[in-house]
């Protein structure tokens, strides 16, 4: 086994000129209803491709379910090192609840999780942009969201999940078709990590590392998880 990986958080008013053009760390975007929406500011810094396949945010979910692009993406942004909003962590708790009730894994579509504003799919701001919302298209080997029945039904679950959650309806005609997902949705919600210290504005300064995830709790995440009743084991 490899080292754990640890995590940077970066203000990306540090990262170089093209970056900075590419994530528009704090600039405004209208969304649909022309209303102006803050981008976010603080991101995970994700070194490798194996940093993406070993960092879990929650028990099944890894940072590299989310950052899952197609071409439609800006090409410096799939290369690694590569960003994404810290508020992430809290779609993936969200994930994790509806997993729980879905009685199933969840799958995240291509171009389904984190969408820079310099994505093609990015015309108005969507929650994408801010790393809160998520595409599902299947939950557990075979249930397939494709028709109408099963979004509704799916839709509902998310739902129930929480107040802050919420979903597109079947057939919606604004932006994105959902008549082949599940699209959750937590908001324009940006996270300001507690290493973050807002005692600037939009200066570079210095960008000494700041790690994310102590110690303590990531070697509570890769426990083994205990067998609950008798021999049975859990996923
Ligand atoms: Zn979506």
């Amino acid at each position: 086994m490899s080292e754990p990986q640890q995590i940077k958080v970066v203000d990306a008013f540090d990262l170089d000129d093209e970056l900075r053009s590419l994530l528009k760390p704090g600039e405004m975007v209208r969304d649909a209803q022309g209303r102006r929406k803050r981008l976010p500011r603080y991101f995970y810094e994700i070194p490798s491709h194996d940093a993406a396949m070993e960092i879990r945010l929650t028990q099944h979910f890894g940072l590299n379910e989310f950052i899952l692009v197609d071409l439609k993406e800006a090409q410096r942004l799939q290369q690694f090192p590569r960003y994404i909003p810290c508020a992430v962590r809290l779609l993936a708790f969200f994930l994790q609840q509806f997993r729980a009730v879905a009685g199933g894994s969840v799958h995240i579509a291509v171009n389904g999780g984190y969408r820079s504003p310099a994505h093609k799919m990015s015309m108005n701001a969507t929650a994408h942009m801010w790393g809160t919302a998520a595409d599902t298209y299947r939950i557990g080997p075979n249930t397939i969201l494709k028709t109408k029945e099963l979004i509704e039904k799916y839709n509902d679950v998310v739902e129930e999940l929480s107040d802050d959650v919420t979903v597109m309806p079947y057939g919606h005609d604004t932006g994105i078709s959902v008549d082949d997902h599940v699209h959750l949705d937590l908001g324009y919600m940006t996270v300001i990590p507690r290493e973050i210290s807002e005692d600037r504005m939009e200066v570079p300064q210095e960008s000494r590392p700041r790690f994310a995830f102590e110690e303590r709790r990531r070697r509570e995440r890769r426990a083994p998880q205990p067998a609950t009743v008798g021999t049975e084991k859990i996923e």
